[in-house]
């Protein structure tokens, strides 16, 4: 018989990996209650994988979680406080800066309606049972006789070696049971960079509508794991595949088409966005620009058109856009306040830098770029970058080489004229004492001339300068200068 590398490595026990002084506290407090214990779950997985360790370690008891938690507690020289969850039967204490979740062994039974299911005391291989996938599966022994050993009743070391997601169960009683887990098996694909088992995936492709009982919340947390990655298209290419995608965000798939009228095309958005997203990876990690690169492009679905003139076109895609980001916001449950409102800005500006890009890039058309975008100047630069996915080499370094440009303009001119929070040089009051004015509408016109006249680069943006140029264009309004 051949061993593979983890078989080998998990041969011997692993007793040395528990290096953590908090699983002798607990192996000590099993003994002392007669209680068997195992650290279960992804904290496991994570050490065979070799990722950095999780903040939260998994506990299951055969036997009371909560008593072994209070057990724990007591022999821990701090005695940290165990918050107790009674409904779920679960306890929960802090050890230096790692969360330790104590749930006793259960077995789980569904109805059709519901992802809560009906819990019982149960074994550990009950508890084994339970859980999503091989690779989530796994144990290690904490109790004294065999401490360190594997347990591992689905080949759990198996699948990860051979990078594969697989259910311990029948996929289709697993998905069905907690359409959830079809959420996760995905995110999992994605971090890990694993395959999901063929049965799977056509399981997940079954029982894709029952995605609908989830609330969400907790489709938002797996999909911002997915965009958290480094690579969310693999994610999104599942999301796509199985169905999901069609019933979360229908209005990605939207752009999954490319027609053709008198022998002209336009580009497939759904595949573009997802370059982008994956662009846009390894310059920021800032989940909500993340999700702006997702969605910068949705209001192309429904204002395409096609005329003779111009071929096919998708004129104010970006303020639908923008105006879809919010109902997707609402609908996923997501937060209202001001992440989303910064989607929106990135989501309706995502075209200006573009256009710069494909032009001479002028002073002033960089000024009113930084005016509009404000704070977020960068932000914006970033998701348009990424926007660069043509595959024409000359065009691909001509782009980028007029966003060096634009960027190397952007410090220049806020160095100039600081737009970037503009404040007018003159302010309206001023303006009224100048020419004894009550507010009125010449005022408006005078302040939107001098912020005109800044942006243009005809004035720079400083109080004599406006003055002087105030006086002028007043003249044209019949105003006269009071003494
Ligand atoms: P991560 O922390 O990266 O999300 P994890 O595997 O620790 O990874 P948790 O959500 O903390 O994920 O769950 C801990 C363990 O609980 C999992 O490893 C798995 O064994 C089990 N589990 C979590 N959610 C489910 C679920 N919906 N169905 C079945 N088992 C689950």
């Amino acid at each position: 018989m051949e061993f593979g590398f983890f078989q080998l490595k998990f041969l011997m026990n692993y007793k040395s990996a528990l290096h953590n002084p908090i699983f002798k506290f607990i192996s000590q407090a099993s003994k002392e209650l007669q209680v068997d214990s195992y650290v279960i779950g992804g904290f496991v997985r994570d050490l065979i994988l070799g990722r950095d360790f999780k903040k939260d370690i998994d506990i299951v008891a055969v036997g009371s979680g909560i008593e072994l938690a209070l057990k724990v507690s007591e022999l821990l020289p701090k005695k940290p406080k165990v918050q107790v969850f009674k409904t779920y039967g679960t306890a929960m204490l802090r050890f230096e800066d790692t969360e330790i979740e104590f749930v006793g062994a259960r077995k789980e039974s569904y109805t059709h309606d519901s992802r809560n299911p009906i819990v019982e005391n149960g074994t550990l291989e009950d508890d084994q049972n339970r859980r999503d996938f091989t690779i989530n599966a796994l144990a290690l022994s904490l109790n004294e006789s065999d401490f360190g050993d594997l347990l591992d009743p689905f080949d759990g070391l198996k699948d990860i070696e051979n990078k594969i997601l697989k259910t311990p169960l029948d996929p289709d009683i697993t998905y069905s049971d907690d359409p959830l887990r079809m959420m996760r098996a995905i995110r999992f694909a994605t971090q890990l960079n694993f395959d999901i088992e063929k049965h799977s995936l056509q399981s997940i492709t079954k029982n894709a509508e029952r995605i609908k009982i989830i609330s969400g919340e907790r489709i938002v947390d797996e999909l911002n794991k997915i965009l958290s990655t480094s690579k969310p298209s693999i994610g999104f290419l599942h999301l796509y595949k199985t169905g999901l995608l069609e019933i979360l965000l229908p209005e990605l798939t939207a752009l999954n088409q490319v027609e053709e009228i008198e022998g002209q095309t336009h580009k497939n958005n759904f595949y573009h966005t997802l370059e982008v997203v994956d662009n846009i990876c390894p310059n920021t990690d800032d989940i909500w620009l993340r999700w702006a690169a997702l969605l910068h492009d949705i209001g192309k679905a429904p204002t395409k058109r096609f005329n003779k003139k111009q071929g096919w076109t998708f004129h104010g895609h970006e303020y639908l856009g923008g105006k879809m980001v919010k109902k997707i916001f609402e609908r996923l449950h997501m937060p209202l306040n001001q992440k989303m409102k910064f989607v929106q800005k990135m989501v309706i500006m995502s075209s200006r830098p573009i256009v710069l890009s494909q032009d001479i890039v002028t002073d002033s058309a960089v000024r009113r770029l930084v005016f509009d975008a404000g704070e977020d100047v960068e932000n914006l630069m970033t998701l348009c970058e990424a926007d660069i996915t043509t595959k024409n080499p000359a065009k691909f370094k001509k782009y980028h080489k007029n966003f060096e440009i634009v960027r190397q303009k952007i410090v220049e001119v806020e160095e100039k004229d600081s737009v970037r929070n503009f404040q007018p040089p003159i302010s309206g009051e001023e303006i009224m004492e100048i020419f004894d004015l009550k507010p009125s509408r010449e005022i408006g016109i005078l302040k939107e001339a001098v912020k005109e006249a800044i942006l243009e680069g005809e004035i720079p943006n400083e109080y004599e300068a406006a003055y002087q140029f105030v006086l002028k264009r007043a003249e044209k309004l019949g105003l006269k200068k009071i003494n």
